[in-house]
């Protein structure tokens, strides 16, 4: 925690406004506050030894789904940098973190990628996808943003976040490449990701393979009747060989997608797990680039 925030939050504590549920960080360290594990990921590697960084929302959870409790909300305001994924993904904390950003250091991470780059919505005009991490060499484009952000309110380590985010984005570069080739090992007409809900579009676009998901691009809505036998239909007639759960949405309406081809008089294996919109809780899939090779090995080992 910076100075001037304990002595704000000193300040606040007389006034009993301040709660003691504070963001933790040891004196001396920029403490961090992101919403998803993929975003404070950016924020570790690029801060180093020189930040403390929280995630609200740990493996498993949805963000599209997350509500920020009373104590989320004391580690938000006692961060000194706030940052998050944007592009309505975190959908019901939005308004509350356009609030806080009139307040304090507030940053939406997915503002640095170049707005051509983002996959539109066909039913909501104006809007995007907001699962851009699954393109590696567009979720690098993020880290500049959060360089600037901790340079901002840590100058005396400028230097060492540059060199941090320099090294960073080589490594995307390199892992960009080698999700690639290894995707590419997979013969073209089983190159076929159908998972719960629509969070692998820039994945499928990134590493030229098909994607379909159950549910829409947020899990807010659920998939109906039809949209599992739609969904059926299709793996039958393709002969697809696996369909895959996520880790942060309920296997149910995957399971009943299996039932259904069953029901038609087909077979398809639930292919594994995959990380979509949450990291895993152990490492290596605790990190960005551990998420991303426990997917691509998942998808390589069912459908080759
Ligand atoms: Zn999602």
């Amino acid at each position: 925690m910076k100075l001037g925030l304990v002595l704000a939050c000193a300040a606040a504590l007389l006034a009993g406004g301040c709660s003691d549920t504070a963001n933790g960080a040891p004196e001396g360290k920029v403490g961090v506050v992101a919403t998803t594990g993929m975003v404070a990921d950016l924020a570790r590697v690029v801060g180093g030894e020189h930040v403390h960084v929280t995630a609200l929302m740990g493996p498993g959870v949805d963000p599209h789904l997350f509500k920020a409790s009373a104590g989320d909300l004391d580690r938000l305001r006692a961060a000194d940098i706030v940052l998050y994924s944007g592009l309505h993904l975190e959908g019901k904390m939005t308004d509350m973190l356009r609030r806080l950003a009139r307040k304090q250091a507030v940053v939406r991470v997915t503002d640095a990628l170049p707005r051509q780059r983002l996959l539109a919505l066909a039913d909501m005009p104006g809007h995007h996808d907001p699962h851009v991490w699954f393109d590696v060499a567009l979720w690098a484009e993020a880290i500049p943003a959060v360089q600037r952000a901790l340079a901002k309110a840590d100058p005396s380590h400028a230097d060492d976040y540059k060199r941090n985010a320099d090294a960073y984005t080589t490594k995307l570069l390199a892992l960009h490449d080698e999700v690639r080739t290894t995707v590419a090992t997979i013969p073209r007409l089983r190159r076929v990701l159908i998972t719960s809900h629509d969070a692998f579009r820039y994945f499928g676009r990134a590493y030229d393979l098909e994607v379909r998901g159950l549910q829409g691009i947020s899990t807010v809505v659920e998939a109906g009747v039809k949209d599992v036998q739609d969904l059926a239909e299709l793996i039958g007639k393709r002969g697809i060989k696996a369909v895959f759960v996520e880790t942060s949405v309920s296997p149910r309406a995957i399971r009943a997608v299996q039932e259904a081809v069953k029901s038609k008089g087909h077979n398809v294996a639930i292919g594994g797990e995959m990380f979509s919109d949450a990291m895993g809780s152990k490492p290596p899939e605790d990190t960005y680039v551990g998420m991303v090779r426990h997917n691509v090995a998942t998808l390589v080992k069912a459908l080759k």
